[in-house]
């Protein structure tokens, strides 16, 4: 097998990538934070892990993949001071943060599903490890690495010598920029909080120190490790994450454990709109439903989020949008040629045929193992198609080995789904016409069309944003 290769943030190296063990490899991204309904920047960031992930098993690699959900503990503007995010929308909507934090997961799976992602082995919840938290933080005080002050529980920095070494800062840099300390507490500036105590916040847990809430960062490093073990392959998100979350990450991990912790680093670089970073504080937001309520497939979507290199920034235009539109659909009509192609009479298969298979998959391969060149990859499918294209006269053994080709890419690639449905029509009428109630403010009809959708074996499910998903009971 060829070498795969992979750019490592910490190392600011590429690197070839050996797994911890032989044929298995361990991932862990950090997931949405539930206070809003995720944009296409979040995304971008997500679908690089899905790439990566879908990337190893086509390598043969069996993959398991951790993607948290922070439900708690993440402050605004990613600071040590400030409202919890959760808390704050809570607040604006006066609603319980357990109900804000579902509401946004809910919307999260579904867009998730859209964009064709593979479900991660399990999503653990922040609020739902508070004890394997507290009691990493317990290690970390009785290893000198974090201290007591009344209530409150802090990381010392200066106790972890390799702090600074994922994201290229030194103390002393990061003492000089620090603005005039507010919380004098703390030994030094950059101390970060792993448990705190606050009688305002809306959720709170029984600790040694009081009760209180996890600061943020010590969710990824207890639920990573109850899930993946002391030590995993890779570790992503996107570039963000890089300070302070994941620098505070590792000085929690490596203190706590004294091993080495994440082989691999992975960060996606931004989603841009308009030259600025995509987000929810600046309001330059779209999302998935929004994208697809103006027309565009949900598999072009998916395309245009997966299609430029993640260390590069993506410039995300509707025109880009509509070209992915357009590239998805040339995939599209070349499968579905060969699929018609496979009901011709069988035949010997010629070995130019065979031999372009293997020549494009190879390239494909080649380009991906190359830090997932993704711009390289999708030619060498374009180079795959034009020359399918032009073989007018294939027989039924040509077309399935072409199609087995098709198929090894596509899961890969993962955009040829758009039409893919089990759901009979007779059902999705129905729920159009639920849908057309429910403009119609006839909500007697739409209540009707639902149960009787019910009654048929199928569940509707209300999509934020207006569509709706239909599942098999
Ligand atoms: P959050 O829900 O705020 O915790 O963010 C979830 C993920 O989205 C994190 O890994 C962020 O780094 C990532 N992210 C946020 N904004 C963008 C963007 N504009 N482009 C790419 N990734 C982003
Ligand atoms: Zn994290």
């Amino acid at each position: 097998m060829t070498d795969i290769r992979f750019y490592n943030t910490f190392s600011k190296k590429i690197e070839t990538f050996t797994p911890i063990k032989p044929g298995k490899v361990k991932l862990y991204s950090c997931g949405p934070t539930v206070y809003s309904h995720p944009h296409i920047g979040n995304f971008r960031s997500f679908l690089m892990a899905d790439l990566l992930k879908r990337f190893l098993k086509f390598k043969g690699f069996a993959v398991t993949h951790i993607m948290n959900i922070t439900d708690v503990g993440h402050l605004l503007a990613d600071a040590e001071e400030g409202a919890d995010k959760l808390e704050e929308e809570a607040r604006k909507q006066q609603k319980d943060p357990l109900e804000i934090a579902q509401i946004y997961i809910d919307s999260f799976m579904q867009a998730s599903e859209l964009l064709n992602m593979e479900p991660a082995n399990s999503f653990p919840r922040a609020t739902e490890h508070i004890d394997e938290m507290i009691k990493m933080v317990e290690t970390l005080v009785e290893k000198g690495y974090a201290y007591v002050v009344g209530h409150n529980v802090y990381y010392d920095i200066t106790k972890f010598e390799r702090y600074g070494k994922l994201s290229g800062n030194t103390i002393d840099d990061l003492n000089a920029g620090a603005r005039v300390e507010v919380n004098s507490e703390k030994r030094n500036h950059q101390d970060f909080a792993l448990w705190k105590h606050d009688p305002m916040h809306l959720q709170q847990w029984d600790s040694p120190w009081g009760k209180g809430f996890p600061g943020w960062h010590i969710e990824c490093s207890a639920m990573s490790m109850k899930y993946l073990g002391k030590s995993f392959d890779f570790h992503t998100g996107g570039e963000d994450n890089i300070f302070p979350h994941h620098e505070c990450e590792i000085a929690q991990s490596e203190g706590a454990t004294g091993k080495k912790w994440v082989n691999y680093w992975m960060h996606g670089r931004f989603l841009l709109f308009d030259g600025e970073k995509m987000s929810k504080s600046k309001g330059n937001l779209y999302t998935i439903q929004e994208l697809i309520e103006k027309g565009f497939k949900k598999s072009a979507i998916r395309y245009a989020l997966i299609s430029s290199h993640y260390r590069q920034n993506y410039n995300f235009t509707f025109d880009g949008l509509k070209a992915a539109q357009q590239a998805v659909e040339k995939f599209q009509q070349c499968v579905t040629m060969l699929k018609e192609a496979s009901g011709n009479d069988s035949g010997a298969v010629r070995e130019s045929i065979t031999g372009t298979a293997e020549q494009y998959l190879a390239e494909f391969d080649a380009a991906l193992s190359d830090d997932l060149n993704i711009s390289k990859a999708l030619g060498a499918c374009f180079d795959l198609i034009r020359e399918v294209n032009k073989v007018g006269d294939l027989n039924s053994d040509e077309a399935k080995v072409l199609l087995e080709t098709f198929a090894k890419i596509e899961s890969v690639l993962g955009i040829l789904y758009e039409d893919r449905s089990d759901i009979p029509e007779e059902i999705v009428a129905l729920a159009e016409q639920r849908l057309a109630a429910k403009a119609d403010k006839d909500w007697a009809a739409a209540d009707r069309l639902r149960d009787e959708i019910a009654e048929k074996g199928y569940i509707l499910e209300d999509v934020p944003g207006g569509k709706f998903r239909i599942k098999q009971k």
